[in-house]
């Protein structure tokens, strides 16, 4: 009996059809690889500690990013849909945490590498005048003396632009930025805008950013996610670190819930 009916006699010419059928790299593209790295990291977002007040922020030594926008500019949508996670910048809008700075550490395997700080919301106009002297003057102190702040994330909603309040934050941080701090300005909801409003958008913030960067983000079409992870991915490790090793379950974005804007002009 030959073994020429038996159906492992047809498995190697199968395989060697599959071996020429396929690509001859189908390794992920760099940008792509960078993306998901990044967007990894990202997702390693865990709550470290809240403070009221600057001195009661523990000093560290590992590279912090913070996070900052007038009230309802879509600052907590952006964090939790940079991280993939639903409520971890909720936590800054619990009671008693509104006015507070919120750390989140970043970094694999438990591991801090860099820290996110979720700096109160401004301009809400119900917050009696008292808190928000107070406001500026613990954002003011934080920005201007925070010694291991490497980088700005400002929010800015582009139907209403920059507000008188993030030109005055403007203007406390230019300072630091000529001397090397990092300045990203997300113009959230971009959703709402057409192409030639968006390009007009990004104009006029590329004028006022003063050397730093603008991007269009929208957390509801999901774009600019992957450039802004990358971006703070490299503000975080200049020296290129040691990438760590996403998968893609990690990576794995979860949807933002309720992103209805209707009852957002408070
Ligand atoms: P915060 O006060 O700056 O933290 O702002 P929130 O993240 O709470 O968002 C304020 C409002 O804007 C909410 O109603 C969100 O649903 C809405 N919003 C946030 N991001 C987006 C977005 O990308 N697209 C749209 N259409 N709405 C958004």
């Amino acid at each position: 009996m030959t073994n020429t009916s038996h159906p492992r006699a047809r498995k190697p010419a199968a395989a060697a059809k599959a071996t020429i059928a396929r690509p001859a790299d189908t390794r992920p593209a760099p940008a792509k690889s960078a993306a998901v790295v990044a967007s990894g990291w990202m997702h390693t977002a865990r709550f470290l500690t809240t403070a009221p007040q600057l001195h009661h922020l523990p000093p560290l030594d590992v590279p912090e990013i913070a996070f900052v926008g007038r009230s309802n500019a879509g600052k907590s949508t952006c964090i939790n849909t940079l991280t993939q996670q639903k409520q971890l910048a909720y936590a800054s809008k619990k009671p008693g945490r509104t006015q507070n700075i919120n750390l989140f550490s970043l970094g694999k395997q438990g591991v801090t590498d860099a820290v996110l700080a979720d700096l109160p919301g401004y301009g809400y106009a119900a917050v009696p005048k008292a808190d928000k002297v107070r406001w500026q003057q613990v954002m003011a102190n934080y920005l201007v003396t925070r010694e291991n702040l490497i980088g700005i994330v400002m929010m800015c909603d582009p139907r209403h632009g920059l507000t008188e309040l993030d030109e005055i934050l403007l203007d406390i941080i230019r300072p630091r930025v000529v001397d090397g701090l990092k300045f990203l300005i997300l113009l959230t909801k971009a959703d709402k805008l057409n192409r030639e409003e968006s390009t007009k958008a990004l104009s006029i913030a590329r004028l006022q950013a003063g050397g730093g960067e603008v991007k269009l983000f929208s957390a509801l079409k999901k774009q600019g996610i992957d450039e802004a992870s990358m971006l703070l991915w490299q503000w975080a490790h200049p020296e290129g670190g040691a990438a760590p090793a996403a998968t893609t379950a990690e990576a794995e974005a979860e949807e933002p819930e309720n992103l209805d804007d209707a009852e957002e002009d408070r």
